[in-house]
């Protein structure tokens, strides 16, 4: 197709209504229906990209292939289409300031001034061009971060609106709202995503389509309501209730007609009819009866009073798919690690579950707890999976316990420790003490090779894999030598650099930790061998 059309999906009445989510759906439904689709993801955040950001202020940083630490819908967006994020999938104000800038540095606005309208607009429309582009997309889906009528996305839209005065016929406006159905009234309201619709409009946009986030699906009343009002038609009101799984939500879309409405618009056809795997996917998970229960040992749950999974959201998610390829439910507790300081008796409770995984961190806070999980499982007999940071304790706790380092740490944590078997990486020793801290850990896809007879290499099948990292620290070669020779496995390394990526203990029934994050490369349909192993080595614990 010649020219790419473009679907701007926004939110409506608040956040967490799953705008993410409806954007890696819709952009999955169109690819079902044979049309190559890139998905953008548009922040409002000033920060150049999400590795500054806190887990629990805005969610896990989600690394691409190319080294992007962007948002965590990105996640969603690569889990559901397959499609490789990279830094040009994902804006951020802070980015398009940022290049404005170094452009009226470099004279390159020729004398003129530069104005915030329409030179920011401008840019970010350049930017999803570019995309389009250089994907040779058919859709460029974008998501444009919070919801209609706040300040901070009003550029997003103001170029959303101006690219669909320059492209016609080719930009289409998705409105994702939520419509509570209060306790005491027992009906679903529809005013407040009248509001939203209104508010939009005030920014020169009419939605074409609106998704009615719900607890149930919206009835043919309220779908001609939200016509009256929004000036849609009612068909064109999409139900979308509350799901017991994510991966529903492309399915119920597609029985709503979504992607033939959308092409319908565009005045396309259908070529193809893919989402069978997923209609499939979707029912078994609802038939699965049997349970593999895994705990996770982390710190970044808490905000305020209420816990949040979203910071370790790929780690869930590469556990649900390796479970249900299994014909398992997962069961996911949160562990939090600073527990086990206070009252190690707490430990005990981990012998309930069929693995545990100490995800990545930063920072001392939960670090001896974390590691006392993993001496814990280790003398227990229990699957463990280190995830970066994971690895790193599993080490600590190795050179502590097995090999009598008394003291022995990672310098993140303890500079001065006797034994510093976790090190900085020289690179990021500069780094550090320049402050320069945005975008420069060891980010991205690496290759490593795996040593034959390991759990490792058995589970991938292959010798040499691409996985992505997020590291300023890594196991010190100094140690190396004592460390295997009391037994500590090292199953992958980079060739490029000698640095330990993955180790394993032998005599016991899983026991991995890696320097990458497999996570972020699970896929529904294909687990991530990793996750498949340990959850497959859960089940019979
Ligand atoms: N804090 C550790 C490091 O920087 C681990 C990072 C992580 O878990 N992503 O090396």
């Amino acid at each position: 197709m010649a020219t790419p059309r473009y679907i701007f999906v926004c939110g409506g009445v608040m956040s967490s209504v799953g705008k993410g989510v409806a954007t890696a759906s819709i952009g999955k439904i169109l690819q079902a229906r044979g049309y190559r689709v890139s998905l953008v993801k548009c922040d409002m955040y000033v920060n150049i990209d999400a590795g500054t950001i806190r887990p629990t202020e805005h969610g896990e940083v989600f690394v691409g292939e190319d080294g992007i630490e962007a948002d965590q819908d990105m996640g969603n967006y690569e889990r559901f289409t397959d499609q490789i994020s990279t830094a040009a999938h994902y804006l951020t104000t802070g980015q398009v300031y940022a290049e404005v800038i170094r452009r009226e540095r470099n004279l390159e606005y020729d004398g003129e001034d530069v104005e915030v309208v329409p030179d920011i607009p401008n840019e970010i429309i350049r930017r999803i061009e570019s995309v389009a582009k250089k994907d040779k997309s058919d859709f460029v889906v974008i998501e444009i971060g919070g919801t209609v009528g706040e300040y901070q996305n009003v550029l997003f839209l103001e170029a959303a609106r101006m690219m669909k005065s320059r492209h016609k016929i080719g930009v289409l406006f998705v409105l994702v709202s939520y419509l509570p159905i209060p306790g005491k009234v027992g009906e679903m309201k529809t005013k407040p995503t009248q509001y939203a619709a209104r508010t939009l409009n005030a920014t020169g946009i009419q939605a074409d389509f609106i998704l009615c986030r719900s607890e149930q699906p919206i009835d043919a009343k309220r779908r001609e309501k939200l016509a009256l009002f929004c000036n849609i038609e009612p068909e064109d009101a999409i139900a979308a209730p509350d799901v017991d799984s994510i991966y529903d939500i492309p399915v119920n879309f597609a029985k709503d007609k979504l992607d033939l409405k959308i092409l319908n618009k565009f005045g396309l056809k259908p070529k193809a009819d893919r989402l069978g795997e997923w209609v499939r996917l979707a029912r078994k998970i609802k038939s699965l009866k049997k349970t593999v229960s895994i705990g996770i040992v982390g710190k970044y749950f808490n905000t305020g009073d209420f816990t949040l999974s979203d910071s370790y959201l790929s780690v869930i998610e590469a556990i649900k798919h390796a479970a249900w390829h299994l014909g398992f439910q997962p069961h996911i507790s949160w562990l939090d690690a600073e527990e086990y300081e206070k009252d190690p008796k707490k430990l005990r409770r981990l012998s309930s579950f069929g693995g545990i995984i100490v995800p990545g961190g930063f920072g001392s806070r939960g670090v001896e707890g974390k590691i006392l999980a993993v001496e814990y499982v280790r003398k227990h007999n229990i699957p463990y999976l280190g995830l970066c940071y994971g690895l790193q304790m599993a080490v600590i706790e190795f050179a502590r316990n097995v090999c009598k380092m008394k003291g022995a740490n990672t310098t993140e944590v303890n500079p001065k420790t006797p034994y510093p078997v976790i090190d900085v990486m020289p690179e990021q020793l500069t780094n550090i003490k320049k402050k320069k801290m945005g975008a420069s850990m060891r980010l991205g896809a690496y290759p490593c090779e795996l040593r034959p007879g390991t759990i490792s290499r058995k589970a991938y099948g292959t010798t040499r894999i691409s996985e992505r990292h997020r590291h300023r620290y890594e196991v010190n070669n100094d140690y190396r030598k004592l460390l295997e020779s009391a037994g500590l496995t090292i199953a992958g390394v980079n060739p490029e650099r000698d640095l330990v990526e993955i180790i394993e203990l032998k005599n016991h029934p899983f026991f991995v930790g890696v320097q990458f994050h497999p996570e972020f490369k699970s896929r529904p349909l294909d687990p991530h061998p990793l996750f498949r192993e340990f959850v497959r080595a859960a089940t019979s614990h």
